[in-house]
């Protein structure tokens, strides 16, 4: 049979983990990229000397890209390395608590005892529980298409679904918060999870605390070589397996001939392909690249809510602050009002929970002597067409004063370079409609079965892999979302 060719389009971290399951399988690949860059989100930035992760900062479940190597006959230690966090993260509240979470369950839950009087034994509780989710929601939700009648057939699916109500999906994160907890600032620390999907805990069904099970089972992990060596790594990977690089090459079209994906178009020529997968945002391959078939789009999916966007400064900071971790979070004191103005008045709080990465922490290279490279972050809502210029005006002061105050430091007196990165820049950048970070939001139950399929059921050879199709977003889901695509080429 003569070789099969599958073309890509989009060099997402799930686009090219779809490209090396397919080149494995012995299909020719090739990608059609609009930057001149592989990676989408999981990019990087450098800027007087300085280097920035620009988008993924928190990495876990990293066997799923050993996976890709090993699946190519390869030593993943060749080409990726990475080091276990002891500290998952650090936490300032408002009040003056500082706690660590140590990856280690009994170490922080006795954190948690220690700094707020939760006990222990609840703490462990609650990680047992997030176990059970996960063990329930993995093989259904998670590790297979949820659009094919035999993953409901298989005698693991049939279990998870009999053990459904324990993922508790009927009440909020947030009220299974704080009856699992009596102190405030734990309920808080759960309720942020949410934000792991661009959702809101005061909305998002309990089934979320699945995600703390990630850190604090799994781990949370530093790639040697920054986030940015996660994309790095995997395209040289692809190209020793033989995948075509098209950088600039923006796709236009998916052409279709009597219901069958036949390539696309790109730079006015038809690119011919034995099967498509899209790794743009699922939004934007219908109104951009199939705008011809209306028919064709699944206008329910389509209507979904998006999930949260970020607003980010990129600054280089003319200091060290032993204090920091690798992964901070200064939690604002009111986080329901600053839920509220994300969901319901689509702006920012003025005293948002701030997070703060600093990969010079580890890889010091990234900042030079005696400085740090700090990646400043805050949840902001998609993009409706907010006056953002003013929003991140106001957004910067207010960020400066916080960690003013708590690093007792004027901090605005400690940047020597700064870049943003908004929901404007976020869409145009990676076409990911509205800036959503994780395609739609997690805010209901039923959000799991609304994110569309990784296949077409119309347009026979046409497959999705990426954030905003299923399993969902994050690194370690659109690495699954590849793997869902591949196992559907059998
Ligand atoms: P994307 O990264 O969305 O890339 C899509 C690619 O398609 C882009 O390169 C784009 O240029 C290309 N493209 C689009 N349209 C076309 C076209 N017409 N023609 C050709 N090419 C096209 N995840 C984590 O796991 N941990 C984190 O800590 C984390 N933090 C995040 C922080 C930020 C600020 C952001 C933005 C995201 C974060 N995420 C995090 C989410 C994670 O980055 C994404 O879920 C993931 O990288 C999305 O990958 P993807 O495969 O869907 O493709």
């Amino acid at each position: 049979m003569p070789q099969q060719k599958a073309v890509i389009i989009g060099a997402g971290i799930a686009g090219i983990a779809s490209a090396i399951r397919l080149a494995v399988k012995g299909y020719a690949v090739e990608f059609y990229e609009a930057n001149s860059y592989p990676g989408g989100k999981l990019s990087e930035i450098e800027q007087d000397g300085y280097r920035f992760d620009a988008g993924p900062s928190l990495f876990t479940m990293p066997q799923y890209v050993d996976e890709l190597f090993k699946l190519a006959g390869k030593n993943p230690a060749d080409y990726f390395t990475y080091q276990k966090l002891e500290v998952v993260c650090k936490y300032f509240y408002e009040d003056g608590t500082q706690l660590s979470a140590y990856a280690d369950t009994q170490q922080f839950a006795e954190e948690i005892e220690n700094k707020t009087g939760e006990p222990a034994a609840s703490v462990i509780k609650h990680l047992a529980n997030s176990s059970d989710i996960y063990s329930i929601t993995n093989h259904v939700f998670l590790e297979r298409s949820l659009h094919r009648l035999k993953t409901f057939l298989r005698w693991d699916t049939i279990r998870s679904i009999l053990r459904f109500p324990k993922i508790d999906p009927f009440r909020t994160l947030h009220k299974a918060n704080s009856s699992g907890f009596k102190d405030a600032r734990v309920v808080q620390f759960f309720d942020r999870y949410a934000t792991y999907n661009g959702s809101d805990p005061y909305q998002a069904p309990a089934t979320l605390n699945v995600i703390p099970h990630l850190e604090h089972h799994f781990g949370a992990y530093f790639p040697d070589g920054g986030m940015y060596s996660i994309t790095q790594s995997l395209v040289k990977l692809a190209e020793e397996l033989g995948v075509k690089f098209n950088y600039h090459y923006k796709v236009d079209e998916i052409v279709v001939i009597n219901g069958v994906a036949k390539g696309i178009r790109a730079k006015g020529e038809n690119i011919l392909a034995d099967l498509v997968v899209s790794n743009m945002d699922v939004w934007f391959t219908y109104k951009r690249l199939l705008g011809k078939y209306p028919k064709l789009h699944p206008q329910k999916i389509l209507s979904q809510e998006r999930s949260s966007s970020a607003l980010i400064f990129y600054w280089g900071i003319k200091k060290q602050f032993p204090e920091l971790n690798l992964h901070n979070i200064f939690f604002s004191a009111d986080y329901k009002a600053e839920f509220d103005h994300i969901w319901k008045q689509q702006n920012i709080y003025n005293y948002p929970t701030v997070y703060l990465n600093i990969s010079s922490k580890y890889k010091t290279d990234d900042a030079p002597a005696g400085c740090e490279n700090w990646f400043v972050m805050i949840n902001v809502p998609a993009n409706n067409g907010q006056d953002w210029d003013k929003l991140i005006t106001d957004a910067k002061q207010n960020i400066i004063s916080k960690l003013s105050k708590i690093l007792d430091e004027d901090i605005s007196q400690l940047i020597v370079s700064e870049s943003i990165l908004d929901p404007r820049s976020i869409e145009s950048k990676t076409s990911s409609y509205k800036g959503s970070i994780y395609g739609t939001s997690s805010n209901n139950q039923f959000a799991a079965f609304l994110r569309h399929a990784n296949q077409s059921s119309k347009v026979a050879g046409l497959y999705f892999c990426g954030g905003s199709v299923h399993p969902g977003g994050g690194i370690p889901l659109c690495l699954l979302s590849a793997k869902i695509v591949s196992e559907m080429m059998i």
